[in-house]
């Protein structure tokens, strides 16, 4: 029998550990999973709750069912597992490339360089062989070995160039494959959460809420006459000023909150553990904030002026479903639009 490695962690670490470990046997034997590692894997994962994508997956299949089913969680196991892991092999293959291909061309300049140092003795060979000696022969061979040596750079120089362009290729792919695998989640513009993702989260959140009597509170923004903007400096103005936004919201909220582009020119906010008071007032610091800003074109630096946004808030009603409490927001919206804009309409 192989001889076990020692290992050793931390008392808490580890007791922590053994700790998730009966909860996600004691997950398996209430869900009928069978005792493979596959569904191990996906419910020590979710009692871990250090991976949302996969929490928030498992809980919405909970919600539609008490049990989660045997071909569900294989399922969860090939989305999330097995793709990560191709996407992360990927990477990794990838990286290797990239260092490989960085040691070679490193190795091609060094030899690259060697060969000019080479063609410079030559020369000055020449230079004094033409001197010294009347010889046609011995200046002959000076010159072939001139010539041989000047061909041999150039071929080291083409293999260095191709040998670049082949790393960049390589630098793309890994950029390109980065991007496919957030793309599930996170809005291409403003690289905050999507509407997709945001459903996700907002159905775990309500889940959490309603079981634990926790407050939650939901917002929904609309940046006020956006068409304006776009129609006036053009759509890319527009979308820098939607990036802006994005930040704007995400650098205000906190590690609990999900902020999201929940379409076009509108973006949602779900508030774990916030009354609907503590909501209204950090949105209206928001919607002060961004109405602060002056943007200004890159090519004259002239003002574009004041851009404003509404806002609706709202906080869940025990309960209530998530349509339920989107469409009060949307509501609550409509109102600050209809009530003049740049402003914030709660139901406190
Ligand atoms: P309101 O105050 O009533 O919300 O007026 P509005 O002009 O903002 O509303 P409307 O629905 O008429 O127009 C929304 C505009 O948002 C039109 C659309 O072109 C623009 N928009 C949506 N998505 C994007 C985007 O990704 N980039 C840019 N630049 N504009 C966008
Ligand atoms: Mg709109
Ligand atoms: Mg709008």
């Amino acid at each position: 029998m192989p001889e076990q490695k020692e290992q050793a962690l931390p008392r808490n670490e580890f007791e922590n550990a053994a700790r998730l470990a009966a909860k996600a046997m004691d997950q398996a034997h209430r869900h009928q999973s069978p005792p493979r590692p596959h569904a191990y894997e996906v419910w020590y994962t979710y009692v871990a709750g250090d991976d949302p994508v996969l929490r928030a997956r498992v809980d919405s299949e909970l919600i539609k069912s008490d049990q989660v089913g045997v071909e569900i969680i294989e399922q969860i196991y090939e989305e999330h597992f097995l793709h990560k892991r191709l996407s992360d092999g990927m990477t990794r293959i990838g990286d290797e490339l990239d260092a490989g291909l960085r040691d070679t061309i490193s190795v091609v300049r060094d030899s690259l360089g060697a060969s000019q140092l080479f063609l410079g003795s030559l020369r000055q060979a020449q230079g004094k062989v033409a001197k010294v000696s009347r010889n046609h022969d011995a200046k002959q061979v000076v010159a072939d070995l001139l010539e041989l040596g000047q061909a041999h750079a150039a071929s080291t120089e083409l293999v260095n160039t191709e040998l670049t362009k082949a790393r960049s290729q390589v630098v793309e792919l890994q950029s390109e494959l980065r991007r496919l695998r957030n793309s599930a989640y996170l809005d291409h513009l403003t690289q905050i959460p999507n509407r997709r993702h945001m459903d996700e989260v907002l159905e775990r959140e309500i889940r959490l809420a309603s079981e634990n009597g926790l407050a939650l509170s939901f917002v929904l923004g609309d940046l006020d006459h956006f068409k304006e903007v776009n129609d006036s400096y053009g759509h890319a103005v527009g979308d820098a000023v939607l990036k802006h936004f994005a930040g704007l919201i995400r650098n205000n909220i906190k590690g609990q909150d999900t902020a999201a582009r929940y379409g076009g020119e509108e973006f949602a906010i779900i508030l774990p553990r916030t009354s609907v008071y503590g909501a209204g007032h950090l949105t209206d610091k928001i919607r002060e904030l961004f109405h602060g800003t002056d943007f200004i074109l890159s090519r004259d630096r002239s003002s574009i002026g004041r851009i404003s946004v509404s806002f609706g808030v709202t906080q869940l009603v025990p309960g209530e479903s998530m349509e339920d409490l989107v469409s009060r927001a949307d509501g609550l919206l409509y109102r600050a639009k209809k009530l003049g804009r740049n402003r914030v309409e709660s139901d406190m």
